[in-house]
């Protein structure tokens, strides 16, 4: 007892002491880390960090410490809200300022003009979002300790007048690249090349494509912060590395922008833009390139940046250069003459991990201190971008877009044009003597009301897949949108839906992004001279998530109403499974195939026991191929729980449907490789979702002899398979200079012995799934099948050039033959994400004896969905997937990118289909 009170009083002690001492002084980096933050040869891990941003925070009056969520790999992920010690204690009254006024809803301007009056400018910066890019978490690092304890007037000027959110984006990945780099002792040979793990446990580097669909945990924590919780009006994303030559890549960027954004997004970033280089410029730091200096346009939806576009915020990107082992700016002589694009070009040097924090400390000051000056324009203005949403929703709108001018510009073909001067125009792309046409071309497109924007968006209750459905209102819901859910049934233009569908109205502040999830993604022809080649865009040119998602809805041009209770900003629907019919005195249930949970479902049924089928006629309304089981109390109990967990319809039956087709779990394996895949990750990420069982599969056992005896299905995502006679893929480290755990997950593709091994498994019953680019397998295994994008030039058969065919990341309409059981649960017809995919055309004699049989095409001239498809007729007729038969078992070969970053929900199911005995 007394020692128990003895320990207590000491614990008391300590904790009064290590109190005393933080609130004195403020840790400097080196004191907490050992070593400077910049010091050459040196990398502070998470751990470390999480510390010292504790202390931080009790030691400072200016930092308050925010656990904004879980990561993947389960650390804490930290946001440190920064301020002067009496904006911290109004924090939530500024922080419900800046989400009124980013909200704009029922405030007129005046109201507007006194809010910004009294608010703080909320600025994010963030930090190590892509691990492996080092100087990110590092400047987060020095920037977070800067702002605590500096006393300069430009600090408190700008504490008084900003509150800063320091997110660290990826915890995990700093941990591991952190070890990874300092576990050679001998600090010249310390380096991060050949890490053995994505950094992001399932994305790596995607984890930067994930934030309108927020499949990850991280991605989810920084929405809620972004897109509800604090809407600032700037944020700023650092990343790696600079082009050649330079020092830093940053705002402005180069077109195309998006065309749905407020105006006022462009010139915002134009303004801040101008901050950052001049800042540098007058601090002697050269080296600052914008625009055509660097490849990052604002086209793309989907980045942590790019998705604040959407939301009107101003979304900054810099790329620099810099590494804890020295480097050196090298020589780019096209660098070196000045330009708008590289005002003040950098020379050659040595170059120190202490120069990319010390510049990234003055990006940083550059934004904040502008914020500081700029604060009411700044909160005002995100108020007008939302208004102007508003306004844009309530109102016949015309989109400026590439198609509509296009129309504009056929229509006036053959027209005369003239110019002022009286000069006859031939060519339309003469700047000095613009193309006029009569005004009457612009009426007959900008004024058809055909071609007005939608006032909303109808998505009924009486969906195919709900759940599906509500995952996608889940993303939007996420980043701030609004969504009604109808309370009672309602007809609009005719048509009746019933109660609990959702309405999402595009007369709200974050307009630019309701239209991005349901419109096709415009993408201009964009090319580097007329008649030259494509200029790729830097990620998708479309993405439109509800087609991804395969979300049934109707566009709704003119302005309705319906009796709808709205759903809290921020609030996750939850779907409710429901059984249909009578589920106590059923015979047997049955689970649709259009549902992709009714996978999940089943496979938790398989894996208690339990007999499942398919069906191979459509039943009670139910797709072709749907999952039936008997009744049992054993079943009722999995299905009960798997209606709350899932929001599964479950489809109570009285009669055993006849033609049943008795279901197995099978042997999976997924391709991975060392270092990791992306796209693998995002197939795992999407299994698991689904509840499969699998193992990963790396070179070495694929080379080996009993692969059957061991797996059922082997998957290859895109990248696993180089194409016939190009080399055996990414180049690996030596094993005796990575740690033995990551041994196993070494090797590369062989021609001789990869393809041989995998005919084998073939050839003894196993099946083969390949995706994208890894339908290579059909080439090396000799299959009568060949590319289709091919033209005959002076007698040889040559791949389309660019100039010719053209299809970037953009979602193209495939027809399907859902009678296939590969196909099971598909529409007749669906969209499908093409990034640059394989096409095939089927030898004749194989198409006709059936040996090789199509399960997905491209049936017309006209195949665009969103994005970009230039000569998009040469894929009329082309094979997107197939089938054959190999030996004992069968290849499966789908083009397009059917998990596609775990979006593609609506393809999903061609995979899903054949991961079972
Ligand atoms: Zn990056």
């Amino acid at each position: 007892m007394l020692q128990n009170k003895f320990y207590k009083l000491l614990l008391i002690g300590c904790l009064l002491i290590s109190t005393v001492s933080f609130s004195q002084t403020i840790p400097t980096p080196k004191e907490h880390f050992g070593f400077a933050i910049g010091d050459d040869y040196h990398l502070a891990t998470y751990t470390q960090t999480e510390a010292y941003f504790k202390k931080l925070a009790a030691t400072s009056k200016r930092v308050k410490l925010v656990e904004i969520g879980k990561t993947e790999e389960g650390r804490s992920q930290y946001m440190l809200v920064v301020s002067s010690p009496k904006n911290l204690e109004n924090l939530e009254h500024y922080r419900e300022i800046s989400t009124k006024l980013a909200h704009a809803e029922n405030l007129t301007d005046e109201q507007a003009h006194a809010l910004a009056a009294e608010g703080k400018a909320v600025v994010w910066i963030d930090g190590g979002l892509h691990a492996n890019e080092t100087v990110g978490a590092h400047q987060l690092i020095e920037t977070a300790y800067e702002l605590s304890s500096r006393t300069d007037d430009e600090t408190n000027k700008i504490l008084d007048n900003v509150i800063v959110l320091l997110v660290h984006a990826n915890p995990d990945g700093q941990e591991l690249m952190s070890n990874w780099y300092m576990r050679k002792a001998v600090p010249e040979e310390r380096s991060y090349n050949n890490w053995p793990r994505l950094f992001e446990k399932y994305a790596g580097h995607d984890n930067n494509r994930d934030f309108y669909m927020l499949n990850l945990k991280e991605s989810q924590n920084m929405a809620r912060q972004l897109y509800i919780n604090w809407i600032p009006q700037i944020m700023y994303n650092h990343h790696q590395p600079a082009p050649a030559g330079a020092v830093v890549a940053g705002p402005p960027y180069r077109d195309p922008f998006n065309y749905v954004f407020d105006p006022l997004v462009i010139t915002g970033i134009d303004a801040i833009g101008a901050a950052m280089g001049t800042r540098l410029d007058a601090e002697g730091k050269p080296g600052y390139t914008e625009r055509s200096g660097s490849v990052y346009s604002t086209w793309f939806n989907g980045g942590l940046r790019t998705t604040t576009y959407f939301h009107n915020m101003i979304g900054l990107l810099t790329e620099i250069t810099g590494s804890p082992t020295p480097t050196t700016i090298p020589l780019v002589p096209n660098r070196l003459i000045p330009n708008g694009a590289t005002i003040n070009p950098v020379t050659p040097r040595v170059w120190h991990f202490k120069y990319s924090i010390d510049y990234s400390i003055s990006l940083n000051y550059a934004v904040l201190d502008y914020a500081s000056r700029y604060r009411d324009q700044l909160l005002f203005n995100i108020y007008r971008m939302g208004k102007n949403s508003i306004e844009k929703g309530e109102k016949d709108y015309w989109s400026l877009l590439p198609s509509k001018i296009a129309s504009i510009t056929k229509l006036a073909e053959g027209e005369t044009r003239t110019t002022k001067k009286g000069a006859v125009v031939a060519d339309s792309s003469d700047e000095e003597n613009p193309a006029t046409v009569a005004t009457k071309y612009y009426d007959s497109v900008m004024k058809n009301p055909a071609l007005r924007d939608p006032r909303g968006y109808i998505i009924t209750a009486a969906q195919a897949d709900l759940p599906t459905t509500i995952r996608f209102l889940n993303c939007l819901i996420r980043t701030g949108i609004v969504v009604t859910k109808a309370t009672a049934s309602f007809t609009v233009e005719g048509k009746t839906y019933p109660a609990g569908s959702y309405i999402i109205k595009t007369n709200q502040a974050f307009r630019p992004h309701v239209i991005d999830m349901f419109e096709p993604q415009d993408h201009p022809n964009d090319f580097l001279y007329p008649g030259g080649p494509p200029i790729k865009p830097y990620d998708a040119a479309g993405w439109t998530l509800a087609y991804q998602m395969g979300v049934q809805f109707d566009r709704i041009l003119n302005p309705f109403d319906a009796p709808t209770e709205r759903i809290g900003y921020g609030e996750l629907i939850v779907p409710k499974g429901t059984y249909i019919g009578n589920a106590k005195s059923a015979k047997g249930y049955l689970l649709d195939a259009r549902a992709n949970h009714s996978f999940t479902a089943a496979n938790d049924l398989l894996k208690e026991g339990i007999e499942v089928f398919r069906t191979t006629e459509a039943i009670d309304g139910a797709s072709l191929g749907s999952f039936y089981v008997n009744a049992s109390a054993k079943t009722k109990s999995i299905l009960d729980k798997d209606a709350d967990s899932l929001g599964i319809t479950i489809n109570a039956i009285a009669k055993k449907p006849a033609g049943l087709k008795k279901l197995s779990p099978a042997r999976i394996a997924l391709w991975d490789i060392y270092g990791g895949s992306m796209p693998s990750g995002w197939v795992r990420y999407m299994m698991e979702q689904y509840h499969f069982q699998f193992d990963r599969i790396y070179a070495k056992e694929l080379d080996s002899a009993d692969l059957r005896s061991k797996y059922d299905v082997i998957i290859f995502p895109t990248g696993a398979i180089p194409a016939v006679g190009s080399g055996r893929g990414r180049l690996q480290p030596k094993p005796a200079s990575i740690p033995e755990e990551y041994r196993h997950t070494l090797g590369r593709f062989s021609a001789e012995k990869t393809v041989p091994a995998l005919k084998k498994f073939l050839e003894d019953g196993g099946n083969i799934v390949t995706i994208g680019t890894s339908t290579n397998l059909a080439y090396h295994l000799g299959l009568p099948v060949k590319d289709a994008l091919t033209e005959i030039v002076d007698g040889t058969e040559k791949k389309l050039p660019g100039e010719k065919f053209y299809v970037p990341g953009t979602i193209l309409r495939a027809s399907v033959d859902s009678a296939a059981p590969a196909a099971w649960g598909m529409n007749a017809t669906a969209d499908v994400m093409f990034d640059e995919s394989p096409v095939f055309k089927i030898n004749t004699s194989a198409y006709a004896n059936g040996s090789v049989k199509p399960l997905a095409w491209f049936a017309s001239k006209k195949t665009l969905r969103s994005g970009w498809a230039w000569g998009q007729e040469y894929l009329q007729d082309g094979v997107a997937a197939f089938e054959t038969t190999v030996g004992k078992g069968k290849l499966y070969a789908f083009g397009p990118e059917i998990i596609y970053r775990a979006q593609a929900y609506n393809t999903y199911k061609l995979l899903l289909n054949q991961l079972y005995k």
